[in-house]
């Protein structure tokens, strides 16, 4: 009978790269604490009319990539595609957002039916960070600092780059809109497909067409930041210049309008040029209209989340994930007989309770060549239990073998000293 297989796009994260995701969602974890965001978790199924309402009818996403079904009871479901809409629906329902401030995380599955390739899968994870109540330029600029922080304590920050625009507000941006319109429908057979639906349904999202003939035409097209509102103009020098007295460098992209429909002021992209097509790693901006949107009162709110998939791939490919993550013990126990294995158990729990924090993996197959497969463990401890005659003794390899027999009751400082060494070097 044909095995039954996973579904396309959608991956096992195995043993040998959960490690590296350990990694990264520790670092950003960290981060996160470091600026006093809380977490929430929200469930990966929401009525359809919430990403309808939030991320726009003539989206990509809604147009084409969700997973929507309907329930036993007729009522259409669908699975997330991002956090934000999902987080703002939490946030209201339960009181969260009017008259007062949040920063807000959260990680999981997101879902979208797009064609699987490098970086770009159906099933695929953020961690996403949500900030409401905060309308001045401060909070942009926190939440850019955050990221880059988070790049630095990697170690890719040399490896990603900082896109930024302001979309301005939804009023000035009708009336660009309209220019931009007027100006491509003159040039209208020469775009490529794709653009010539969007100039109908959402003639902004022409702007990042990736075909070399439309951003040809592009080339004289309104510019959007000649039609900011002086709100919108203020808001982004204060940005801007927050950014510069941190020292974070940044590149002002006049064409950069991100995907979604609530987005406003602000849109930032954090890109890299390690990872071919599928580059950018992190994405976000300001969306002071969507919590009204949805039907809550007025709220700001700024956000971005960040592709995991393609962070991981961006450390592995800079080789960034230290090797001392890679292991997921540091000792490894074994027996040198099998008259001695059920000892070899009991100690091993002794061991965790003596050293808190040290990483234990206790051999429980058989002891054939035991000696050999201890060492391709790569544990950087390793300890043989074996009978003599003044009682069990531990002999303890921390790189080369030994054959120094160590009294079971010594073994606890012994290890711990040994394992300080190890931590230091
Ligand atoms: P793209 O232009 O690459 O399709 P997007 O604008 O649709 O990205 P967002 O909705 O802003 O993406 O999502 C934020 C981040 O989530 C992206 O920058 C990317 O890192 C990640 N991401 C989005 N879609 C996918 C996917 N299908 N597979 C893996 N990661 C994804
Ligand atoms: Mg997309």
């Amino acid at each position: 009978m044909a095995k039954v297989k996973a579904i396309r796009g959608m991956n096992d994260i195995l043993p040998s790269a959960t490690p590296a995701w350990q990694y990264l969602e520790r670092q950003v974890k960290s981060v996160l604490s470091s600026y006093g965001y809380d977490e929430i978790r929200m469930p990966i199924v929401e009525q359809t009319d919430l990403f309808k309402r939030s991320i726009g009818e003539v989206t990509d996403i809604v147009e084409k990539e969700m997973y929507t079904f309907e329930d036993r009871n007729g009522e259409s479901l669908t699975l997330r595609p991002e956090g934000t809409a999902g987080c703002v629906r939490a946030g209201e329902e339960h009181g969260l957002l009017f008259n007062q401030t949040q920063r807000l995380w959260y990680q999981g599955p997101m879902f979208r039916y797009e064609k699987p390739q490098k970086g770009r899968y159906r099933q695929f994870h953020q961690i996403g960070v949500e900030t409401f109540g905060m309308s001045s330029a401060d909070i942009d600029a926190e939440v850019i600092m955050l990221s880059a922080r988070l790049w630095k304590k990697l170690g890719i920050l040399d490896a990603v780059s900082l896109q930024l625009n302001s979309l301005g507000s939804t009023d000035s941006r009708q009336k660009y809109k309209q220019d931009l319109v007027d100006y491509l429908t003159q040039y209208f057979d020469q775009l490529d497909e794709d653009s010539q639906r969007r100039l109908k349904s959402n003639p902004l999202r022409v702007l990042d067409s990736k075909s070399e003939s439309t951003q040809a035409i592009l080339a004289d097209a309104p510019i959007l930041s000649e039609y900011l509102d002086d709100d919108s103009k203020e808001h982004f020098s204060r940005l801007t210049g927050l950014l510069d007295d941190a020292g974070i460098h940044y590149e002002i992209n006049t064409r950069l309008v991100r995907g979604l429909d609530y987005y406003c002021k602000t849109v930032f992209e954090w890109v890299t040029d390690k990872l071919g097509a599928q580059g950018t790693v992190c994405a976000g901006g300001r969306y002071d209209g969507l919590v009204q949107q949805l039907g809550g009162k007025a709220t700001p709110g700024v956000g971005f989340a960040m592709g995991i998939e393609r962070l991981v791939l961006l450390l592995e490919t800079l080789g960034a994930v230290p090797d001392s993550e890679k292991n997921s013990f540091d000792l490894y126990v074994a027996a040198q007989s099998r008259e001695v294995q059920g000892d070899v158990v009991q100690f091993s729990e002794a061991l965790r309770d003596a050293i808190p924090g040290l990483r234990i993996r206790t051999h429980c197959a058989g002891l054939k060549n035991i000696n050999n497969k201890a060492r391709q463990t790569g544990a950087r401890l390793i300890l043989l239990i074996q009978k003599s005659d003044a009682g069990l003794v531990g002999v303890l390899w921390t790189g080369a073998d030994s054959s120094e027999q160590i009294p079971l009751e010594e073994l606890p400082v012994v290890v711990a000293q040994q394992w300080e060494v190890i931590k230091k070097s």
